[in-house]
Parts: structure tokens; C-alpha cells; sequence
């Protein structure tokens, strides 16, 4: 029999009248400065409610970047017997470096960064790149100055707002107190460096997500160039660097003399499905001092300890079967499926005259519809296709008139959503 007595019943009735409680804790003021939600929950919102409006619709997602095809079968297995280990005497660990596993550390350093000089020691273990950008955030604190490229990845710019870095929002223009380096087709999406202002800190993400665009070995020695002019220190997102089809430099530290200005963040994210599993990491390169000599890693150390606990075991498991000669080779035949995505979604909207980017170094596809709103786009998108995109304002002032489509999905998805495009745009 079951009993019943945990059941509490609520006599109070909820007035409309009545405000709730509210306690003594003034709001991060910080936080009212952010615009609407975070980007991706936002396209998720639009996504539910289209759905609600239209219950038979097929609806596909080709917006927010998520993975769609299973991990191979050699990384999660590795996974799948860590953690069974993890009930015998003998396999059971608890807390680990929260550095990361030395072994892994080694293997990341000597995949990626192979006669580069980078070792062991000036790789961290993350539990994904986008966490690493606020311990990032936490790390150099409120009084940094930053600069983007504008487009970019929101959380950047977001994770400097919450911070206090800047200033309050401004339509069409950003937030105050950011330098939002403009990347637009008209200077190769590279910023027109002359006309930046100095910032201590700069994000610089390529190949770039949203735009798919890659920075050059000419055009990344410019930037390292700049911010040793500067005394500015880089923060290089190299997420998407298996992507590379060209010979632009897939590590930061390709560029001479890039370990005294740069850190680089990395994931496996988008190269082993990693999206739900969760593991990245960040090099701090031991070079790398602030203006009073301090290594930048010691602090970047100090912070790992107290806001972090380390990666899952299991999942640093998964990211040595990723380094390993089997699991390298079945993450580029995962990442080759997904760039020929790419090349359906390219073909499909150039077929229809439009000018298209990105695409050939990164799984994202920025479609121009020049003088057009990117949020109206993206919902007439969505009203007449039932296809899920990005709109490109969603990543800065520098997006608006575009739209990204994200190569991520089952191949027949890709090709029904270009079906509907060669429909809605013929
Ligand atoms: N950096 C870029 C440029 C991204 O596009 C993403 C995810 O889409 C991330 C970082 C986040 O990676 P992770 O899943 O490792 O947190």
C-alpha cells in the first residue's frame, strides 16, 4: 500500500494582488545589463513556441550548433570502461588534478602542438571551452578592457558583461567599453587592425564561429604583432581547427613568438560529440607574464583550484581514445561527413545567387541578405520552412544582415531543409 502522508496540501490561496517576498539582495547590476537571454536558449524558445503553433510541422534544426551524429565507437567504449572500472577496488578514482590527467596533458600537448613548445605542463583540462572563458573572465577580472571580432561567439562578450567589463547596451551598436573589431566580407573578415583600439584582452576565434571564416598565417602574425605593440593579451578559440581544409594555421602558436601574447582554448566538442560529454581544454603557455612579471598560468593555476574540480575521469578517458591513431582517424571521418554538409548547404544557397561564406575551414555556412533584418529573416525562415537557423545579429552589430546554417545534422535533414530554401527562394 502506498502511503499518503507526504503529500502537503497548500491552504494559502495565490493572490494577484499580493506581491511575492522579495529578500534584502540588490541584483548584480551587471546582469540587468545583458540583453534578452543568452542566444542559444533564446533560438530554443523560438524553436518551442513555432512548434506549438505548428504541431505537424517537421521542423529541423540546422541553428544553434549542436552535434548530431553518434560518438565512434572506439572513444565511447573507452568511456564505457572507465566507468566500469570505476566499480572495482582497484579502478576507483575520485578527485583528480584538477589540471587535468598528466597523460592526457601529454598527449594533447604532443597531437597539437608538436614542435611548437608547448609541453605538458601549459596544458589545463577543461570541462569544455565555454566554461574556460568565464574561469578566463574570473581571471583577469572587471578592469580588463576587451576586444571581439564582431561577429562572434556570444559568450565572449555575454561572460565580459557579467563581469562588469562594460558598459550598458546600445541598439545597433553594442555594449559600451567592448571594441568590436569589425569582420565583415569587405576586409576578408580579418579586422582592419589600424583602426583598433588597444584592448588588454582579445578574443579571436578561428576558424570563426559564426562566420566560418579562418585567419591566415599573414594575417595572425598582424595579430600577434598588434598585441605585443600593445602589451594586449590574446585569447584564441581553436574549437573548430580540425575543420581546417586550407593550410591557414590550426594553433596560435604556429606564430612566432605568439607564447608571450597568447593563451588558446580548445574542445573536443565538435570533434568527438563531445557536446553532452564535456571536455576541452586551455593552454597558458608558461612565457605569457602580466605587466608585473607574474606568469599568467600561476594565476590561471590558482583559479583551476578554487573554481574547479577537474574534468570528469570518465570523459578525460574518452579524450585520450580520441588522441589515440583509431579514435584520430574516426573523428576526421565524422568531421568529413559534416563537411560535406557544408558543401550541400553551400551549393544549395549559391545555386540560389546568394553570396555565401565561411563553409570550407568550419561547419557553418553565412548566408548575406544585405540591407535585411536578421531576426526577421530568421523567422520568416522558420514560418514558411519549418527550418531552425541563426540570426546573425545574434552575434554581434557586425551579423546583422546574415544568417548562419549550421552543418550539424543527419544528412537527410540537410537535404530536406535545402529543398525547402530552393523552395522558399527560387
Ligand atoms: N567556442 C566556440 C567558438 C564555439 O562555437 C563553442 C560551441 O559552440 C564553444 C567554444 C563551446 O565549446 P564547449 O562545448 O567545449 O564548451
Amino acid at each position: 500500500r502506498v502511503k499518503k502522508s507526504w503529500i502537503c496540501k497548500c491552504s494559502a490561496k495565490p493572490s494577484a494582488d499580493k506581491t511575492a517576498y522579495k529578500t534584502k539582495v540588490s541584483r548584480n547590476e551587471n546582469m540587468g545589463k545583458l540583453q534578452a537571454g543568452y542566444l542559444f536558449p533564446e533560438i530554443k524558445r523560438r524553436r518551442a513556441a513555432h512548434m506549438l503553433k505548428f504541431p505537424d510541422a517537421q521542423v529541423i534544426s540546422l541553428g544553434i550548433g549542436d552535434i548530431t551524429e553518434p560518438i565512434p565507437e572506439v572513444i565511447a567504449s573507452a568511456m564505457a570502461k572507465r566507468s566500469k572500472s570505476l566499480a572495482t577496488i582497484k579502478g576507483y578514482s575520485g578527485y583528480g588534478a584538477e589540471q587535468g590527467e598528466k597523460l592526457l596533458r601529454a598527449t594533447i600537448a604532443s597531437t597539437f602542438y608538436a614542435n611548437l613548445g608547448i609541453g605538458e605542463h601549459d596544458v589545463f583540462i577543461s570541462d569544455g571551452a565555454k566554461n574556460d572563458i568565464s574561469r578566463l573572465q574570473v581571471l583577469f577580472g572587471s578592469d580588463v578592457t576587451v576586444a571581439v571580432q564582431d561577429p562572434s561567439y556570444p559568450a565572449y562578450v555575454d561572460s565580459g558583461v557579467i563581469m562588469g567589463q562594460t558598459g550598458r547596451y546600445q541598439n545597433n551598436v553594442g555594449y559600451g567599453n567592448i571594441e568590436y573589431m569589425k569582420c565583415s566580407p569587405d576586409n576578408d573578415f580579418f579586422p582592419d587592425l589600424s583602426s583598433v583600439s588597444r584592448a588588454d584582452v582579445i578574443f579571436f576565434c578561428s576558424p570563426n564561429n559564426p562566420t566560418g571564416s579562418a585567419a591566415s598565417r599573414n594575417q595572425l602574425t598582424q595579430l600577434v604583432q598588434f598585441a605585443k605593440d600593445n602589451g594586449s593579451i590574446i585569447i584564441y578559440d581553436s574549437a573548430y581547427a580540425l575543420y581546417m581544409s586550407d593550410d591557414s594555421p590550426k594553433s596560435i602558436f604556429e606564430i612566432p613568438g605568439a607564447k608571450e601574447v597568447a593563451i588558446e582554448i580548445s574542445s573536443f566538442s565538435k570533434y568527438a560529440g563531445f557536446t553532452g560529454v564535456r571536455l576541452g581544454w586551455t593552454v597558458v603557455p608558461k612565457e605569457l607574464q602580466f605587466s608585473d612579471g607574474f606568469p599568467v598560468a600561476k594565476d590561471f593555476n590558482r583559479i583551476v583550484c578554487t573554481c574547479f574540480n577537474g574534468a570528469s575521469n570518465i570523459a578525460q578517458a574518452g579524450g585520450l581514445a580520441c588522441l589515440s591513431p583509431e579514435g584520430l582517424e574516426a573523428m576526421q571521418e565524422v568531421i568529413g561527413f559534416y563537411k560535406e554538409n557544408t558543401h550541400i548547404i553551400i551549393e544549395t544557397f549559391k545555386s540560389l545567387g546568394f553570396n555565401v561564406y565561411g563553409g570550407k575551414n568550419a561547419p557553418y555556412v553565412w548566408v548575406h541578405f544585405p540591407g535585411q533584418n536578421s531576426w526577421d529573416l530568421f523567422e520568416e525562415i522558420l514560418e514558411k520552412t519549418h527550418v531552425v537557423t541563426i540570426p546573425g545579429s545574434g552575434f554581434g552589430p557586425g551579423g546583422e544582415g546574415f544568417i548562419r546554417v549550421s552543418a550539424f545534422g543527419h544528412r537527410a535533414n540537410v537535404l530536406e531543409a535545402c529543398k525547402r530554401f530552393k523552395e522558399l527562394y527560387k
